[in-house]
Parts: structure tokens; C-alpha cells; sequence
């Protein structure tokens, strides 16, 4: 029987990596209660853990084992695996990716995936944090290291079968559910249920009540990583790949409505400043840490001092990054 798998990429320290194996029956994307069977999935290393290669691959290797255990032991066959992460680094010579580029231009908040220069950089610096015996939960760039973890995945589960890359969030954009944080309760069982409309998954109380068995990990994971299965299950006239696949840069989505940018991400202009809205807030693209009250207000003292998404040094250079990356016209 074929199958569609899901993963919501992560890698916290001993948190089982949320991983759905979806079957097709009548059309109904129908995920297997895993959480019953005796084998589990590998668990996080954590960030620290990230700077050692040999620990990603290893993680890697674990996850492709037990999907494959899984599969053999069911005489299931992986056609296809939606990644919740980006699969590789950007291009050196991009200041966003494509993938990202075509999110902007939706309205879609994400963070920009460092260049391979970038990560040799991050990864110097997490070493000698480390080696200074400074804190973990202090590890610069904690919001980009995860994703050395969903690279040594899509490299390993694309032996398996071919990998694609989601983004849950874009999903439930084009699904149109407003976009609220994750955590938020009921809106992970909202954005399920407006997946189920067209998965056909699940349809009855009986069905809700398996979510909880589908995969490890809090309901949003779960239901991540079954809506990066669904969007994996879709034939290709019914996905859209946002960027270019050609060159390996895009995120697929479903092919739906495009979503319309929220005032939010319209052009900031003078007035605006003036205007005390939370419509104007936005997460710091680079690290994902602070709210800007009124974006872009107050970047530079941000850029220069407190953000741990830049990799320079010193303000000046701090600020130039941040300013080319972020601000300048695409
Ligand atoms: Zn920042």
C-alpha cells in the first residue's frame, strides 16, 4: 500500500521527532497510530547538539530506520515525504531564498534560512559559546541551528523516497485561517479542521480521538506534521511550489486561493508611524525573538545590539546585514 509521510522537523533535547505515515483509502488521507506501535521515533539532541554533525546524521539515519521499519513490517510504500523545514541551505549569492521571496510577497512571515557561509560562521560561534562554558539556552542563532537538523534529514529520507519541503503555516494561510501563533488553544485543531474538508481526515469523534496517537509531540506538532503529510499526499496539479523547484528553492502549498497580505505586511510609510496598531507588529525576521511594536522602527538598535539572527560583528556591520537582508527593496 502506498503511503505519505510528514515530519515537523525539531530537535529538542529528548522529544521524540513528530513523524506521520499516512495511508489513502477511498481518498481519505488516513494516518497509522504509531504512538501504539512498540518502536518510536529517534529523539532531539538538542541545539547544542546541532554543532556536531555526526550527532544530525545519526538522527537522520534514526528516522529514515524507523520509517522503514514501519514500512517494511506493514508492506507499506513511501511515495512521497513532506519536510517541515527548509531541505538545504540558501544560495550564497541570495539574500533570501526564492521559497522565501514568493512568502514575502503573500504576506507570510518566515525566517531566512542562513547560506552554507552563513553556518560556517553560526556554527564557529556555537562552538566557542560552548567551549567559553557559557549557557545552552544562550546559544546564539538557537532559531536557525535546528535547521542543520532538517538538512541531514531531507538528505537521509531522500534515499528512502523524494522529499519535499512544507510549511505548515503557508498551509493554513492558502486554507485561509488567520494567522495566529501555533500555540494558541483550539488553533491547531482549527487548522485541522479545515485540512480534514479536503483530507477527509478525521470525520468523525472516534477519529479526533486518535489524533493523539498519530505521532509524538504537543497537538500542533501532531497536527503539522499531518498537514505537511497531506500537502506531500497531493498530486502535483494540486500543489503550487512557491519559488523555484528548478533550483531546488520552494516551498509547496496547496493549490488553493493565494492568501492576500494583511496590512501588516504592507509598505510601511510615515503615517504609519504615527499610528499605535498592533496591525503594524511583526516578529524580527531575522531572529524570531522580538516583536517589533512597529516594524521597522527601532531595527538598528535591534540589528545592532540584540538580534542573534546576524552573524557580523560589530554594529555597523551588524546593522549593514541586517539592512540588506531585510530592508531593501527585493
Ligand atoms: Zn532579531
Amino acid at each position: 500500500m502506498d503511503v505519505y509521510i510528514g515530519i515537523d522537523v525539531a530537535c529538542a533535547k529528548d522529544k521524540y521527532l513528530p513523524i506521520v505515515i499516512c495511508t489513502k483509502d477511498n481518498n481519505r488521507l488516513v494516518p497509522l497510530p504509531l504512538t501504539k506501535h512498540p518502536a518510536s521515533p529517534p529523539k532531539g539532541f538538542g541545539n547544542a547538539g546541532t554543532l556536531q554533525p555526526e550527532l544530525n546524521i545519526a538522527y537522520a539515519k534514526a528516522a529514515r530506520e524507523y520509517i522503514e521499519l514501519i514500512c517494511h513490517g506493514y508492506h507499506l510504500n513511501p511515495i512521497r515525504i513532506g519536510i517541515d523545514a527548509p531541505l538545504k541551505p540558501r544560495a550564497n549569492h541570495l539574500q533570501r531564498r526564492f521559497a522565501e521571496q514568493a512568502l514575502d510577497k503573500t504576506g507570510i512571515s518566515c525566517f531566512t534560512t542562513p547560506s552554507e557561509q552563513d553556518f560556517l560562521k553560526i556554527t564557529a560561534k556555537g562552538r566557542a559559546h560552548l567551549k567559553a562554558g557559557k549557557p545552552v539556552p544562550n546559544l546564539p542563532h538557537a532559531m536557525q541551528l535546528w535547521m542543520l537538523a532538517g538538512f541531514a534529514i531531507a538528505d537521509e529520507l531522500s534515499k528512502l523516497t523524494s522529499c519535499i519541503e512544507v510549511y505548515p503555516q503557508a498551509t493554513a494561510r492558502y486554507l485561509g485561517i488567520a494567522d495566529k501563533h501555533k500555540t494558541t488553544k483550539g488553533q491547531a485543531e482549527q487548522q485541522l479542521h479545515s485540512i480534514s474538508q479536503y483530507s477527509g481526515w478525521p470525520a468523525s469523534a472516534d477519529e479526533w480521538q486518535q489524533l493523539s496517537a498519530i505521532c509524538y509531540g504537543a497537538t500542533h506538532d501532531k497536527v503539522d506534521a499531518y498537514s505537511a503529510a497531506w500537502v506531500a499526499s497531493l498530486p502535483e496539479r494540486q500543489r503550487v511550489a512557491l519559488g523555484k523547484p528548478e533550483h531546488d528553492d520552494a516551498i509547496w502549498v496547496p493549490a488553493l486561493k493565494a492568501p492576500q497580505p494583511t496590512k501588516e505586511h504592507q509598505t510601511f510609510t510615515e503615517s504609519d508611524a504615527h499610528t499605535e496598531n498592533a496591525a503594524y507588529q511583526r516578529m524580527c525576521p531575522a531572529c524570531g525573538e522580538h516583536n517589533f511594536k512597529r516594524w521597522p522602527f527601532g531595527w538598528d538598535a535591534h540589528a545592532a545590539h540584540r538580534c542573534t539572527g546576524l552573524t557580523g560583528h560589530g554594529t555597523e556591520s551588524r546593522k549593514a546585514e541586517f539592512k540588506k537582508k531585510f530592508l531593501s527593496p527585493p
